[in-house]
């Protein structure tokens, strides 16, 4: 019999998922393998009868948590499906400013009508078993994470920093440009995305295990930053490994 899996989704944009929905040709060796019981995004049929799980999207609201806890029940193996479920992610944001207001901002004079709490990664409610990192994540990733899992291995995410991907592409390091990057303590994996089209890390694959923080602040030095300058510029993504430490 195949696995069943499935997928849920929480506060996100759900670009993860399209990611996802976007494997095309990929996707029929992993749909051959598998049996898909729930993904709202891809199709109407929905089972509760599965035993894996790709949850993404963060915790926002109280009622979220008896939600993901149900699923976290049923499934043998639950895995983080990208930033936003990771690490918090972008909705993180909202956790620096009074929640009252962020409330009134999105919702205007209706804003009593909907619960919030500060946001938070799914990892802050229930035990996660595996986590796929990158906002949006990579398709080859989700491929190669699901193929593992199937074959019963423990998937392979790197631990070392987006700065190794980004030397051995050859690139122009983003310092040289005048911007700062989170490449040191972040997490490679995606292939030096960003600083490969002359962009900035900013952190979304979260930070590598025992981040080298002296050596970031150091090359921050280096090029006449602070360290309030970078979290500042980078609390898009860290915002929640920012309040919980
Ligand atoms: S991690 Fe990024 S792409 Fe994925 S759901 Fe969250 S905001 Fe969207
Ligand atoms: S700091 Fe950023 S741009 Fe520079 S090498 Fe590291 S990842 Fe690449
Ligand atoms: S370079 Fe940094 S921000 Fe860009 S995709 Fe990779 S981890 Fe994410």
């Amino acid at each position: 019999m195949k696995p069943k899996i499935a997928f849920f989704d929480f506060a996100s944009c759900e670009g993860c998922q399209l990611q996802v929905v976007n494997l095309e040709a990929e996707m029929l060796d992993v749909i051959g393998a598998v049996d898909i019981v729930q993904f709202r995004e891809a199709m109407t049929e929905k089972s509760d009868d599965y035993a894996i799980a790709f949850v993404e999207g963060s915790i926002t609201r109280e009622k979220d948590i008896p939600r993901l806890k149900k699923i976290r029940e049923q499934a043998a193996i639950l895995v983080a499906l990208g930033a936003c479920a990771c690490i918090g992610g972008v909705n993180c944001l909202k956790n620096f400013q009074p929640l009252e207001d962020v409330r009134k901002y999105v919702y205007g004079d209706k804003a009593d009508w909907y619960e919030t709490f500060a946001a938070r990664p799914i990892d802050a409610v229930v035990p996660v078993d595996y986590y796929i990192h990158g906002c949006p994540i990579h398709k080859d990733e989700f491929v190669k994470v699901t193929k593992a899992l199937l074959l019963g291995k423990k998937p392979e995410i790197p631990t070392y920093p987006v700065c190794v991907e980004c030397k051995r592409t050859g690139n122009v390091c983003v310092f040289e440009l005048g911007l700062t990057c989170l490449g040191p303590i972040t997490r490679a994996g995606c292939g030096a995305w960003c600083p490969t089209y002359r962009d900035n890390c900013a952190g979304c694959r979260g930070l590598v295990p025992d981040p080298n923080t002296n050596a970031e602040k150091e090359v921050l030095k280096k090029y006449g930053l602070t360290v309030e300058q970078a979290i500042s510029q980078f609390r898009i993504f860290l915002g929640y490994s920012e309040v919980a430490k």
